[in-house]
């Protein structure tokens, strides 16, 4: 049976550095009081678990200090971008327990951000830039030399309208021309060294179709919607801290909450939104061991057929940990743990799988099921013997209640609960000695019956006086074991799942290997097993504990209309720690 897990302590207000800082901001009266945040993923794919981390952190916030958060979508590069992960976004924020206050999308402020270009032109801020790509890299200089100016730099503010105001017409090819900040090409921080603002891609974009061919780029995208949306506190990972310095130059220069001109349009479409100075604080992002979380590599995994789709148990992503049957509380208690800092480090997937375990542990009734089975005979019940035993849905929770199993003489139990030659210490069934059926009784193995050298049959006696209730009840024997009856017995697809990658590090390249060098042998195998009548009509999704077996699900799509199938989240002990001892 399980072991007894701790009582998760009542949460504890966070106090990481954001949480402090808002506090103090709160305290201040910054902001007017007010706490705003946002999570602001890209629809290039699937979210993942670290993607979880941020997606607690932010309206984590907004839920501690009577806040709220926005779900927006970052889409300002239409090549990347499709409306499958729209939907698969929206879903996994909520399934991990969260409401947006508003849905919205980056690309609703496409008219801004050409507002504001052109405000930046106007203040001789930004100017169009007809170097090539290869160019632009050959100007910008290295960590230890500065920049050179390019020579399009001078151009005039009527000049620069003009060809900006033409980019946006599409009179010029993709790549040809782009919209540049002027800020100092001798700035030691190369962000600062006059970065693009706009390119030119002719491309159809998921949300405005063809309306636009210039894309603004990420760094003033992502300021100016924050500004406009009154996000007031900007949260974001470390990779963005060199970033700060022109989110700051950008909003500075644009001060959008003084020139409402520049948020007219969205006024004029009745998005009506508290205009705000961001700020912008950078945490660690969070790394989980023995996976990958690159999207570009979840793509791979996906397109070269790998793993089943993004949402295959195995993948890290939230809807593959969904399937796989991970509580959302438990990644939500996993982030907590794990807390917010400005240090990186790679967490141990096993704290993950602990989180789960304890989440399950309080929260999933108790099944019997049996993966591997073994016939096991009681020769001294009629064979029509047919009984309900009522077992409790819960060991340390009344309020789960109880439910009635079948029981009959014939069983199957586990093929590893017997073993025909026992090694020292086994406490099982073995020939001539006893066991203890979950909430039967005692039985004793008289005959082993083999087909070749297979074991396929146990006879064996109850002692009906160790029976609940009967005079030697209390009887006690080493060992004690699952069963189900094999006349009731439902027929179910159990999926073991394991991790995807046989190691720690599966990003480690060394030796010119690649993660594909790194997956597991055995992430992944399908048992015909037999379980109680109750799991044949569970709900998709219901999460159980096999006894004795783990936490199981009902798998999402292919559970039902006839089919059980059932999926392990995790194993009821840690095995890899065992395995390093
Ligand atoms: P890419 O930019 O390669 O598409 P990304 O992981 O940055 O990948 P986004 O969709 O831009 O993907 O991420 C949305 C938000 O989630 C961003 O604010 C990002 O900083 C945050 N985020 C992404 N990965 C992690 C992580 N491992 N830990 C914490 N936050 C993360
Ligand atoms: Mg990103």
């Amino acid at each position: 049976m399980s072991a007894e897990a701790p009582a998760s302590p009542a949460p504890a207000a966070p106090n990481h550095f954001i949480a402090q800082q808002i506090r103090a901001d709160l305290a201040a009266g910054k902001h007017g009081g007010r706490v705003a945040t946002r999570f602001p993923p890209e629809p290039n794919g699937y979210l993942h678990l670290g993607h979880g981390k941020s997606i607690c952190l932010n309206f984590g916030m907004a839920q501690e200090f009577g806040g709220s958060c926005n779900l927006r979508f970052d889409d300002t590069n239409p090549v990347k971008e499709e409306l499958e992960y729209v939907e698969a976004i929206k879903a996994d924020v909520h399934w991990l327990g969260f409401e947006w206050k508003r849905l919205l999308h980056a690309s609703d402020y496409f008219e801004v951000f050409y507002l504001c270009a052109e405000k930046l032109i106007r203040l001789g801020r930004a100017f169009v830039c007809d170097l090539t790509a290869d160019e632009v890299r050959e100007h910008r200089g290295t960590l230890t030399e500065p920049g050179r100016n390019s020579p399009y730099r001078e151009r005039s503010v009527e000049e620069n309208l003009d060809l900006f105001r033409r980019m946006r017409a599409g009179e010029f090819a993709d790549g040809s021309r782009t919209l540049r900040a002027k800020i100092d090409m001798t700035s030691p921080n190369i962000n600062l060294r006059d970065p693009a603002i706009y390119r030119i891609r002719k491309v159809p974009h998921q949300n405005t179709g063809d309306a636009w061919c210039i894309y603004p780029m990420y760094d003033y995208a992502h300021c100016i919607s924050d500004a406009v949306e009154g996000i007031t506190h900007s949260l974001c990972t470390l990779e963005f801290e060199d970033h700060r310095p022109l989110y700051d130059w950008f909003l500075d220069q644009l001060d959008l909450v003084s020139d409402t001109s520049l948020t007219q349009p969205l006024r004029d479409r009745g998005l009506e939104m508290p205009v705000s100075r961001p700020q912008q604080i950078e945490f660690a992002r969070g790394n989980l061991d023995y996976t990958v979380m690159s999207k570009r590599k979840l793509i791979a995994l996906v397109t070269e057929g790998i793993v089943a789709g993004w949402d295959d148990p195995r993948m890290p992503t939230l809807s593959g940990a969904r399937r796989r049957g991970f509580p959302p509380a438990a990644i939500r208690l996993f982030w907590e743990r794990m807390g917010i800092s400005k240090q990186i480090a790679t967490i141990e997937y096993s704290v993950l799988e602990g989180c789960v375990r304890e989440v399950l542990d309080a929260s999933a009734p108790r099944r019997f099921g049996v993966l591997d089975p073994i016939k096991l005979v009681i020769t001294n019940l009629p064979a029509g013997h047919d009984e309900a035993l009522s077992f409790p849905n819960h060991p340390k929770d009344e309020s789960f209640g109880t439910r009635q199993v079948p029981f009959s003489p014939e069983l199957w139990i586990e093929r590893e609960d017997f073993m025909e030659m026992p090694v020292k210490g086994f406490h099982r069934l073995v020939p001539g000695g006893e066991v203890r059926l979950r909430g039967v009784g005692i039985v004793r193995c008289v005959d082993v019956v083999k087909d070749g050298d297979a074991v396929s049959e146990l006879r064996c006696t109850l002692d009906l006086d160790s029976r609940p209730g009967g005079p030697a009840a209390d009887r006690k024997v080493k060992g004690t074991i699952h069963w189900v009856s094999a006349r009731h017995a439902v027929a179910a697809e159990v999926r073991l799942y394991d991790r995807l990658f046989a190691v720690a590090d599966p990003d480690d390249d060394t030796g010119g290997k690649t993660y594909r060098d790194h997956l597991a042998a055995d992430s992944k195998r399908i048992v015909s097993a037999w379980v109680e009548p109750s799991l044949g009509d569970a709900e998709p999704e219901s999460r159980f504990q096999f006894e004795r077996l783990g936490y199981f699900v009902a798998d999402r799509h292919d559970h039902g209309g006839g089919r059980v199938v059932y999926n392990r989240a995790v194993t009821l002990r840690d095995s890899y720690a065992k395995a390093a001892k």
